[in-house]
């Protein structure tokens, strides 16, 4: 693609080779929908642009499942960059299915319109969508954004949506705090609150594993519980 081949024909090259199965990350919405036609191998979405991620919020349902015992009745606040994130809308479908409460919390100027029909709630204010939670999933911020005129200073925006150990206080007893990665140390969230006792932030990359082993083997086995030959 970077040499001038079309995207259609990146995967008319693949196909050639028979592949069973293809992952693809693209930086457009949507794109799977358009190589589809052209591929009979399975598709794993590993995120498409700013739209979604599958398997991130399935590593982080069986994450939090596995901290928590359950995923129905949880309340879950996600926090941050939620224009930009692709992580933020496959949770929400995904926590929702399960029956899980979802809060969205960011800047204004990064909720995206439309967004907040996939949660229960969302609001501005970090207090509002810290009080109450289970499960608190910050969000990276994307220091490429800052000049863009979404974002205050990124010292402003830790004193206005970064999560302390004081702000963590409103959660729930036994809260629960993840994030995608990479994060940024003293902006999402501050380095005690990523390496405590709270954090479930490296079982998520231990969980993905697991998740991403499950998701090839359900395609190539299709979908069967018979051990592969
Ligand atoms: N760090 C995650 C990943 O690379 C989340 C993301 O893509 O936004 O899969």
């Amino acid at each position: 693609v970077v040499k001038g081949e079309t995207l259609i024909d990146t995967i008319r090259n693949l196909e050639a080779m028979h592949p069973d199965v293809i992952i693809m990350r693209h930086s457009s919405p949507g794109v799977l929908h358009l190589i589809r036609p052209h591929t009979r191998a399975h598709l794993v979405n590993a995120g498409d642009g700013a739209h979604e991620h599958p398997t991130q919020a399935l590593l982080d349902a069986l994450s939090i499942r596995r901290a928590k015992g359950r995923l129905q009745g949880l309340e879950v606040a996600i926090i941050g960059d939620l224009a930009h994130s692709r992580v933020v809308r496959s949770n929400c479908h995904l926590l929702r299915k399960m029956g899980a409460r979802v809060t969205l919390c960011g800047p204004p100027t990064l909720i995206p319109p439309g967004l907040s029909r996939l949660a229960h709630h969302t609001t501005t204010r970090l207090e509002e969508a810290l009080e109450g939670k289970d499960v608190v999933m910050m969000l990276r911020i994307q220091r490429e954004r800052q000049g863009g005129g979404l974002l205050p200073d990124l010292e402003e925006y830790h004193r206005r949506w970064g999560l302390t150990r004081e702000r963590f206080a409103l959660a729930n007893k036994d809260a629960v705090i993840m994030h995608p990665g990479p994060i940024n140390r003293g902006v999402e969230m501050t380095s005690d609150m990523a390496d405590g006792a709270e954090s479930l932030i490296l079982d998520q990359v231990e969980n993905g594993v697991a998740v991403r082993m499950a998701v090839l083997y359900l395609c190539v086995a299709g979908g069967t519980d018979e051990p592969l030959a």
